[in-house]
């Protein structure tokens, strides 16, 4: 069936929703700094994309290559541009959309500018370097932005501003989509060459998608509109973008898995404190003069209550000195200079990274001190605008029902305020017993106050009003769970 299980249903509603009252929240704080898409995603992604694995030539070799698991997971994270700012449990989606050609978030839709087609470069080259230097892991996450923004440039409502938005990307849901016997192409022999095709089979994508809803449109705005006479166009549409699917994934396989000269291995043992409540995440490791980055991912002979342990691998990189920067959740970050690589042989690190002050904070870079994307600008923090001028706001803080946390703010601009705006997920409804807080710069000793949840899904959202730059603003802000709920 052409259809999304409940759970990637509801995934998908709350997405929505979560979508339209962030707009919302977006106008009601004022703040600005990324440009929210103007429409909805293409709903099925999960099914385009099993339907292009299902053809892809030398399979059996590729998740041979990938392993099974990592090969099948191309089928979720085709999702992950939908799921921006989330976690997702061993990782957060940002970690793998954020990147160095593309560090904020951009639209699903080619209207406007930025739009989608501004996506294929980056993530396109992203994808290829990450299989060749990064583990198959790391590498199906990261080919999985690319294939969602291929994919929503085909889907009819996305050339347009379509009144029929929703109906046009989700009235075909319940139908197999299959693209059997459709020999994939390889896109070229090189990557540049490669780029080039899919940049102008993309154009032929996007017309098709433009076309599609041109048909379907008399039907669907039909006062009575008849869906087993619409599905079937629209369902053309989804064959279209597994066909590229198929294309791309076969491409970037075949050129990102050749064969390459012998360069440096570059591996390592990360131990840091507890990420609480959400111990299973990954560590991120940069290289901060060379654009190299991956994710160490959690050891699966975790040792009980003690931290957490985790791994990361480069392979095949250039020879040189490189400074190397490893970040995790609930830690500080740590730069360890002068790492030396050399053709065919392997450098390991041993890494140990210290608790943030106070421990357990789950504020992503709460001092903003760590900076690996943009040059100046802290990571997981976006400038925008205040209810009383410039501000930085933060990413989101995931919340559980049934825990306390105590939160707080040191500031060092005494002009400085910080909101902590707590929100209900997906509604991102204001939540009743926990009104927002402002902790302010005048304010004598610590600005620390306790929250406790009481829905089920929950987030908090720092907004630090100040017209310095974030470190000079604040020295630090914390969110950190008090206790185990009881019981
Ligand atoms: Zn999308």
């Amino acid at each position: 069936m052409w259809c999304e299980s409940s759970d990637r249903l509801e995934r998908r509603q709350v997405t929505r929703h979560l979508r339209s009252l962030l707009l919302l929240t977006v106008a009601l704080v004022a703040t600005v700094g990324i440009r929210c898409p103007a429409a909805w995603a293409w709903g099925v992604h999960n099914v385009i994309t099993k339907a292009a694995l299902e053809v892809v030539p030398e399979a059996d070799h590729w998740k041979q290559l990938l392993g099974e698991g990592n090969w099948e997971g191309l089928i979720n994270y085709s999702w992950l541009p939908d799921q921006r700012d989330e976690d997702l449990g061993s990782f957060y989606a940002n970690d793998y959309l954020f990147i160095h050609e593309m560090p904020y978030h951009i639209g699903h839709v080619t209207l406007g500018a930025p739009n989608v087609r501004d996506a294929y470069a980056p993530y396109f080259r992203r994808a290829l370097q990450a299989l060749r230097t990064e583990t198959p892991e790391n590498a199906c996450r990261q080919m999985g932005p690319l294939l969602h923004f291929v994919q929503d440039s085909g889907a009819p409502p996305h050339s347009l501003d379509s009144p029929y938005h929703g109906p046009m990307e989700n009235w075909s849901s319940d139908r197999v989509l299959s693209i059997q016997g459709y020999q994939p192409r390889l896109l070229g022999q090189t990557d540049d060459s490669a780029l080039a095709a899919l940049t102008a089979r993309m154009e032929e994508v996007i017309a098709f998608g433009a076309k599609t809803h041109e048909r379907a449109l008399p039907l669907v705005s039909a006062e009575t509109p008849d869906r087993s006479l619409i599905e079937p166009i629209l369902l053309e549409a989804g064959a279209e973008c597994a066909r590229i699917t198929a294309d791309l994934i076969y491409t970037l396989l075949t050129l990102g898995l050749a064969d390459q000269p012998e360069g440096a291995v570059l591996e390592g043992r990360v131990t840091a404190p507890e990420f609480p409540l959400s111990n299973k995440h990954g560590a991120r490791v940069a290289l901060l003069n060379a654009p190299y980055a991956t994710l160490a991912t959690t050891d699966p002979n975790q040792p009980a209550n003690e931290g957490w342990r985790g791994f990361f691998r480069f392979h095949h990189l250039p020879a040189g000195t490189y400074r190397v920067a490893v970040y995790r959740t609930a830690a500080q970050p740590r730069v360890y200079e002068d790492v030396t690589l050399t053709v065919g042989e392997t450098k390991i690190l041993d890494i140990t990274l210290a608790p943030t002050n106070p421990a357990g904070n789950i504020v992503e870079n709460p001092d903003g001190r760590f900076s690996y994307l943009q040059p100046n600008q802290p990571d997981r923090w976006r400038q925008t605008k205040g209810e009383t001028g410039p501000a930085w706001t933060s990413q989101r803080v995931h919340l559980l029902e049934g825990h306390e946390y105590r939160c707080g703010a040191v500031l060092r601009d005494p002009e400085a305020r910080v909101r902590f705006l707590f929100r209900e997920v997906p509604s991102f409804k204001a939540i009743e017993s926990v009104p927002d807080q402002v902790v302010t710069g005048g304010q004598e000793g610590l600005g620390e106050f306790t929250v406790k949840i009481d829905v089920k899904r929950a987030a908090v959202t720092l907004v630090v009003e100040s017209a310095k730059p974030l470190t000079e603003a604040i020295e630090r802000v914390w969110v950190v769970p008090v206790e185990a709920p009881q019981g």
